[in-house]
């Protein structure tokens, strides 16, 4: 499964790797990387590519990093040391003043009809076209090179005297889960540098917040009406992407733009409504069972294949390839009635979505439906509204709230990262970072995150 957005995190981790594990990587401008030669340590390519991107490592099921990471300090003869939630930090010498950090877990998505078990399988990379790829899974240099990184600092013989802590926090990928109940007794020193982002050249300063929703509809089991028609109303083909990257495209949301295609049309019931494989991604896909009256059966049709002309037109320029089909079905197990069933509906399409605010510097503030799930017992909603202030987005997050809880909804919030920025009180810290940069590469590198000037990192950070 190929990803663009990994391959570029790929770039950058490794470019952060170069200032703090000198000697990691080989270039054919020794200009650029003067200290590539003097050192023939396992670098942060081997390490990624012979070890970590094997270990699959989806939130929550992080027991096979976790042993990899303690026999590593093991063999190195290094302090490791974990809390309750299970970050992990790894410690060379005494006192150290920096600390790394990046995290354990990856988003492991699997490609349509792939089995793979992430308690024994192996993520197999490969190499096409100068980007890596894995076989049939996400690849997870997200933040596989982190690992990889802080793996080949420690373990630089040429930085065998310089201190030094790196933590491997748990499920950043569900909601910062582990950096969120982390102890500042826990880590030493004064300054911590994340290594999980994709510019090469570039420090960021700020990471925009999140909230985790989880909104859900409870539903009494119903047996479907007799003597309707069901059809399958399937949404593909949208361009999709991390929402932090393409959430000002303007392109299709396929989950709410379902749901306001079902709005127009004449429905009685509906069922097994699924879209969307992540809270961060903007789901290309949705589908969902609904019941017809007979004599309407018609006027559905119809209308649906009017509905979804308009969407071609309208998504032209964003999602070429979106496409709504629709094909007559079986009666499912369940379904919902009617009223249940338009709750939902008007709930989803009203709801607030996609881009709310942006800047010259890029995205300050939106919201992302990112995945919908239903049995017979409930639908459920993942929602991720971000902003780069707090106050803004714990508006964003009770309106979303109170929206869906107008409609009947149970909302949950599981997991709430802070938006985080340049305090006025670091700079000379930032300073430093930048003048090191400028004298192991010869080159500047690029100041962003600062709300008041640049723009806002929006993949999620630790
Ligand atoms: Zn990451």
């Amino acid at each position: 499964m190929k990803s663009k957005i990994i391959g570029l995190g790929f770039l950058l981790a490794v470019g952060i790797g170069i200032i703090f594990a000198a000697g990691c990587i080989s270039s054919d401008n020794p200009q650029e990387t003067p200290v590539s030669s003097v050192t023939e340590h396992k670098t942060t390519y081997d390490y990624f590519m012979d070890e970590v991107v094997k270990i699959s490592r989806p939130s929550g099921h992080l027991e096979r990093i976790n042993s990899y990471l303690h026999k590593f300090a093991e063999d190195h003869n290094l302090d490791c040391k974990e809390d309750a939630a299970g970050n992990i930090l790894i410690t060379r010498g005494k006192n150290p003043v920096v600390t790394l950090q990046g995290h354990q877990d990856m988003v492991l998505a699997l490609a349509d009809g792939k089995t793979f078990d992430y308690r024994t399988d192996d993520v197999k990379p490969y190499e096409k076209d100068g980007w890596l790829h894995a076989d049939g899974t996400s690849l997870g240099a997200d933040d596989g090179i982190g690992i990889s990184v802080m793996l080949s600092a420690l373990s630089s013989p040429e930085f065998k005297d310089t201190s030094i802590a790196c933590l491997f926090t748990v499920d950043e990928e569900t909601g910062c889960l582990g950096a969120s109940v982390l102890s500042p007794d826990f880590l030493p020193g004064k300054y911590l540098i994340n290594v999980d982002a994709e510019d090469i050249d570039t420090l960021l300063v700020s990471s925009a917040g999140s909230a985790n929703l989880f909104a859900a509809y409870s539903v009494t089991s119903w047996n479907p009406a007799k003597n309707n028609d069901w059809f399958r109303v399937k949404i593909s083909g949208g361009l999709g992407g991390h929402s932090g990257v393409n959430i000002d495209k303007g392109s299709a949301n396929a989950i709410q733009t379902l749901v306001a295609i079902v709005n127009e049309l004449p429905y009685q019931e509906i069922s097994e409504f699924t879209g969307g494989v992540a809270s961060n991604a903007i789901p290309t896909s949705a589908s969902i069972l609904v019941s017809v009256n007979p004599a309407d059966a018609d006027t559905f049709k119809a209308r649906l294949s009017s509905l979804s002309d308009e969407l071609k037109k309208e998504y032209a320029n964003t999602d070429p390839d979106v496409i709504v089909t629709f094909e007559k079905t079986a009666a499912p197990a369940y379904a919902y009635p009617h009223a249940a069933a338009e709750q939902i509906i008007t709930s989803v399409t009203s709801c607030v979505n996609g881009l709310i605010e942006k800047t010259e510097f890029g995205i300050l503030t939106y919201s992302n439906i990112g995945t919908i799930t239903s049995d017979e017992h409930e639908v459920t909603l993942r929602i991720l509204p971000r902003a780069s202030d707090n106050s803004t987005l714990k508006q964003v997050e009770k309106d979303i709230m109170s929206h869906f809880e107008k409609h009947g909804f149970t909302v949950k919030e599981n997991g709430f990262a802070p938006a985080w920025g340049l305090s006025e009180e670091e700079p000379e810290f930032v300073q430093t970072i930048l003048n090191t940069y400028q004298t192991v590469f010869r080159k500047r590198t690029e100041l962003q995150g600062d709300s008041r000037r640049t723009r806002v990192w929006y993949h999620r950070l630790d």
